[in-house]
């Protein structure tokens, strides 16, 4: 499981405007922008913990708003409400999403190499705290409002192959397959991205379970292709399944074939 970032506690107080202390389970991650580039992530923090949850008009009317998360440009991540509580952030996500408010950099509002890995961090251990997908979990604020209303995170809904991108190194990371620190900054214009070790595949091991059993020469179960016998507790290299009619079998890396029977064969994988 993947170890749950480091979290700066500004537990804003139970209000109507940004915390009504309603129950949430949540099923989605919704990622936002805080609007302003260069503007620090606190700021935001300040706004809806000090001035909208005391009750803020705008043109005569109370605003209702505020995220469980703000991540700065440092890459400090706040923490405003519970989990476990509903937000203001994604209109009508609210019920099922926690709202992660990003601060931004520059004319294209991207982000900071430190604000990109917190939210890569972040989002990676939200879904995985939940067993939620990262590819298909987490969504942007116009994922939900359209475009027409809010682009938000601006940055993201205007560079979709960079949203895919972030998607993808939050599962990377959820799954084991990068650490944090590799994690790589795909909105900075340099065009790198996070780079995978491919050749991660698991090795394939078969333990044979029963006193002893036949190992062939060719892919059948023939008496006349049987060319040994191997015993109970042995463990051989997997080269290949081969699909048969009926049982499958190994062929080990000694070029032998063995039954693929949970019956009498265990595979390990490791
Ligand atoms: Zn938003």
């Amino acid at each position: 499981m993947l170890e749950k970032p480091t979290i700066v506690e500004k537990w804003q107080k139970k209000n109507k405007y940004g915390r009504p202390g309603t129950a949430l389970s949540y099923t989605k991650v919704a990622i936002h922008y805080t609007g302003q580039a260069d503007v620090p992530g606190k700021n935001t923090v300040s706004y809806f913990n000090n001035v909208v949850a005391n009750g803020y008009k705008v043109n005569g009317k109370y605003i209702y708003a505020s995220a469980h998360y703000v991540i700065d440009l440092d890459g400090t991540i706040y923490q405003l409400i519970p989990i476990s509580e509903r937000c203001y952030c994604t209109n009508s996500a609210n019920s099922y999403a926690i709202g992660v408010e990003v601060a931004t950099t520059g004319a294209d509002n991207h982000y900071t190499d430190e604000t990109y890995r917190s939210m890569v961090h972040l989002c990676a251990w939200l879904c995985a705290n939940k067993g939620l997908n990262p590819l298909k979990d987490i969504i942007t604020h116009t994922d939900v409002v359209g475009k027409a209303y809010k682009l938000c995170p601006i940055y993201m809904v205007k560079n979709p192959d960079k949203m895919e991108q972030f998607k993808k190194d939050c599962n990377y990371l959820a799954t084991g397959k990068v650490a944090v620190n590799q994690i790589v900054n795909c909105t900075d214009g340099k065009g790198k991205i996070t780079t995978v070790e491919t050749n991660s595949a698991k090795k394939k091991y078969v333990k044979v379970l029963c006193n002893e059993l036949n190992i062939h020469k060719t892919p059948d179960f023939e008496a006349s292709s049987v060319c040994g016998i191997v015993c109970k507790g042995d463990v051989y290299t997997i080269a290949e399944e081969i699909q048969l009619t009926g049982t499958n079998m190994y062929k080990l890396k000694s070029g032998v074939y063995i039954t693929a029977s949970k019956k009498y064969v265990q595979l390990i994988e490791k």
